[in-house]
């Protein structure tokens, strides 16, 4: 079977203070089972009352990270344009900007470059292909997401 172009490694490092890919209105996180089990633990609550305080339900049932009313960015995104729970932030925000759907494409890679100064950086370093295809994976597992939590 023919490798992704990507198999080859993809400079890249993400840059300190810049927020970008979470400074998005309206930005979609999908949620793994795994991350809300991870997620809720380390917050010390349960799983069902952190899916009630942190998440919402899209349309089609997924789970995802809520948004601020008055802006549309992501709840855990703080004045400093840094990541409340960076540590343990959900898989799909740690894939990033690994996703599917960025790697489809020369267009949409192209974009992604554009919107991503990692990509372009000059302390940029090559990340190797198995790395990449862990995120890859990572995010698709995200993008299929759970519907309903059963312990
Ligand atoms: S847009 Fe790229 S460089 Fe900026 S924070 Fe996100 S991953 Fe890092």
């Amino acid at each position: 079977m023919k490798h992704p172009w990507w198999m080859k490694g993809v400079p890249f490092t993400c840059q300190s203070g810049c927020g970008k890919c979470c400074d998005e209105p309206d930005g979609i996180v999908y949620l793994s089972m795994h991350d809300a089990k991870r997620i809720s633990g380390r917050l010390g609550m349960e799983v069902t009352e952190w899916l009630s305080r942190d998440c919402r339900q899209t349309l089609d049932g997924r789970y995802v990270l809520k948004s601020r009313e008055s802006d549309g960015i992501c709840i855990y995104l703080n004045e400093e344009k840094q990541c409340n729970i960076y540590a343990i932030r959900p898989q799909q925000c740690a894939a990033y900007p690994w996703w599917g759907e960025n790697l489809a494409t020369e267009r949409s890679w192209e974009r992604t470059k554009q919107d991503c100064p990692g990509l372009t950086a000059e302390d940029a370093i090559i990340i190797d292909g198995s790395s990449i295809r862990i995120h890859v994976l990572a995010d698709r597992q995200s993008s299929k997401g759970f519907r309903e939590w059963v312990d």
